[in-house]
């Protein structure tokens, strides 16, 4: 039985294989190896695919949110909002730099955070929102700016997983006072390795930026230091890859948006919920998370048959165990909790060929008969 993984990035190897190679020679055969022209190439070339005035490569997408929300001078006794529907990175790095996440629930249709019940968590201890672009879709973000600027609050766009999506005809990355991107290998641009940015018009941002993550360097020289700072820096090799692959990230986007119709048009008739885009936006599909009821059923029926998902998110952020402190209760954000209970990605990747998606949704329609 052929398998079908939810990502084959082998796949796209194949595709890219001598340009990646020689561009990793070049860089064996420099001499440079971390923070060199590669890295300020691609900088320079992420900042103008993002619609931002400066890039900054760091170590890796979590790095990013902590050295960014360090930079705007989050601390101890500050709050930070944000969803209870990502990545536990996305949280995690609040409460490294010692403030809370402070967790709004989300819209049931995009399980981006539901704007309307950010404002009363707003109180004077709150120092930043972080919208996640899950999945791919950009947030509400003139909702989440509108407050920003009312209460003067800082906000970061984690756009991890949402690189080349667009709002209302802007980049994610243009949106907030700061953006993240992470390059972990299955993101939508994807190093061989781990990898970040930060992207941002603010140059103040962007020097501080600079200075933290090379241990708070004073930029006027290597061994005075001006600030307590970070080791996060992003490698020559893993630059250099992801230039090679910049240059086919909007066709691939394109491919996974093609994919997503086709999949939305199966799975029309079923009793599976497909992703909701939103018309003004534009859904680069990182996953493609479908609602199902007996998801478990489901997704061991398609794994019976040789096809990989997964479970995005089994569990919102606010019951994490390490969370526990924090006093949320089950029932207290129940859109991200009954999110949780029902939604999986089904595989989606450029390279996956149209017979091949319309085998997994005859595979769910069989499910479900
Ligand atoms: C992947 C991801 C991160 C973290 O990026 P890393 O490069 O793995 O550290 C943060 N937020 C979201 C939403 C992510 O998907």
């Amino acid at each position: 039985m052929k398998q079908t993984p939810l990502l084959d990035l082998k796949a796209q190897y194949a595709g890219i294989k001598e340009d990646v190679e020689k561009a990793v020679l070049n860089v064996l055969e420099s001499g440079r190896y971390i923070l060199g022209p590669e890295v300020k190439a691609l900088e320079e070339e992420v900042a103008t695919f993002s619609d931002a005035r400066y890039g900054i490569g760091v170590g890796n997408g979590t790095d990013a949110l902590v050295l960014t929300l360090d930079a705007a001078g989050v601390g101890p006794g500050d709050e930070v909002i944000t969803s209870p529907f990502t990545f536990f990175a996305t949280a995690e790095s609040v409460s490294r730099l010692g403030a809370k996440p402070v967790f709004v629930d989300i819209d049931p249709k995009t399980f981006n955070l539901d704007v309307s019940q950010i404002k009363d968590k707003i109180n004077e201890r709150t120092k930043a929102i972080i919208p996640v672009h899950i999945f791919g879709q950009p947030a509400d973000m003139d909702e989440v700016m509108a407050l920003a600027q009312e209460h003067s609050l800082f906000v970061l766009e984690d756009a991890a997983q949402a690189i080349g999506a667009e709002y209302k005809g802007r980049k994610v990355g243009s949106l907030g006072h700061a953006a993240t991107f992470s390059f972990f290998p299955t993101k939508n641009l994807g190093g061989y390795g781990d990898g970040g940015m930060i992207v941002t018009d603010d140059p103040e941002l962007d020097s501080k930026l600079r200075s933290l993550r090379v241990h708070g360097r004073s930029p006027k020289s290597k061994y005075y230091n001006s600030l307590i700072g970070y080791n996060s820096r992003l490698d020559e090799m893993q630059a250099a890859i992801l230039r090679v692959k910049l240059k086919h990230l909007q066709s691939w986007n394109e491919a996974r948006r093609k994919h997503a119709r086709l999949y939305d048009e199966l799975l029309k008739d079923t009793p599976v919920v497909t992703p909701f885009a939103a018309e003004d936006r534009k859904h680069i599909y990182h996953l493609y998370i479908i609602q199902a009821e007996n998801k478990e059923g489901l997704m061991e029926h398609l794994k019976n048959n040789g096809v990989a998902t997964n479970a995005y998110y089994p569990v919102p952020l606010h019951l994490q165990e390490v969370y526990r402190d924090l006093g949320y209760q089950e029932g207290d954000l129940p859109v991200a909790e009954a999110a949780s209970k029902r939604t999986m990605a089904l595989p989606l990747y450029p390279e996956l060929s149209e017979e091949m998606i319309r085998h997994i949704a005859n595979l769910v329609k069989v499910f479900y008969q």
